[in-house]
């Protein structure tokens, strides 16, 4: 089945200060799409405002899956519906293994419980896709993790819990090269005909192995352009501040 979210018009502040200015995206499952843009351009407020996040006000506007507005849902309701943000975590929890962590993740979004060991075979299986070692499940998470590692889990997270729509804020920063692709092999992978994916960066870098089917270009709050990988490139290559604002929505 294919799935749909869709964000019309939306306008975001956070403390009287305006931040999204009428944003309007339709994201379709089995696509990835980039949204790239200067530092406080509100991508990563686009991100938080998408999952529910209680610090923003959304001032006008809706967001809406598959038909269903959820622009006022909960973050846990919103996790139970299909979407997936990434760094929505403490970084490190003292005593709880990864496979632990990723198990109760699994299930506090499921209707019913999977069993402990189709569990472990599905982490197995996800963990060898991502070229994880097994014994990497029983490590405490985060704990000791280095970026790469850390950027990895998130990937595993996301193929785990398989979610209809993945928004993956700048999980490509701080990495190596050999990071970036197993990153963006592990994006491919997750990409399926259910689920599709918002790359959130500020760099053209991890697209140069992921091919986005939109790149939109986020300024001030706005959407100023949209395009492909080519887009991409060239914005990196003359740099955000000679960006010129065209009405892309
Ligand atoms: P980006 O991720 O594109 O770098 P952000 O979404 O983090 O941008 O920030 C956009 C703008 O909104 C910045 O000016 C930032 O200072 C401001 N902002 C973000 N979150 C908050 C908040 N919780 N309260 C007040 N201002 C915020
Ligand atoms: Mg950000």
């Amino acid at each position: 089945m294919s799935n749909v979210l869709e964000i019309k018009d939306l306008n975001v502040s956070s403390q009287g200060k305006e931040i999204i200015t009428g944003v309007s995206l339709k994201l379709e499952s089995g696509k990835i799409y980039a949204l790239m843009g200067p530092n406080g351009a509100g991508k990563s407020t686009l991100a938080n405002v998408l999952m529910g996040s209680p610090k923003y006000k959304i001032e006008k506007g809706k967001i809406i899956l598959n038909g269903e507005d959820i622009t006022n849902m909960l973050p846990n309701e919103r996790a139970k519906k299909g979407l997936f943000l990434s760094f929505q975590y403490p970084s490190e929890i003292l005593g709880v293994t990864l496979s632990n962590f990723l198990r109760t993740a699994l299930n506090s979004i499921s209707s019913k419980q999977m069993p402990v060991l189709e569990f472990h075979n599905l982490l197995k299986e996800k963990m060898k896709m991502l070229g994880m070692d097994s014994s990497f499940a029983k490590r405490y998470l985060n704990a000791g993790f280095s970026g790469g590692e850390k950027k990895r889990t998130e990937i595993l997270q996301m193929m785990i819990l398989e979610p209809k729509f993945a928004i993956l804020d700048e999980t490509d920063s701080g990495l190596d090269v050999d990071a970036l692709r197993i990153v963006a092999e592990g994006i491919k992978k997750a990409r399926t005909l259910e689920t599709g994916i918002l790359v959130i960066t500020h760099y053209y870098r991890i697209l140069e192995y992921l091919t986005p089917d939109v790149v939109y270009i986020l300024s001030k709050g706005k959407i100023v352009k949209q395009g492909d990988k080519e887009l991409a490139k060239n914005i990196e290559e003359a740099g955000y501040e000679n960006l010129e604002v065209n009405n892309a929505n």
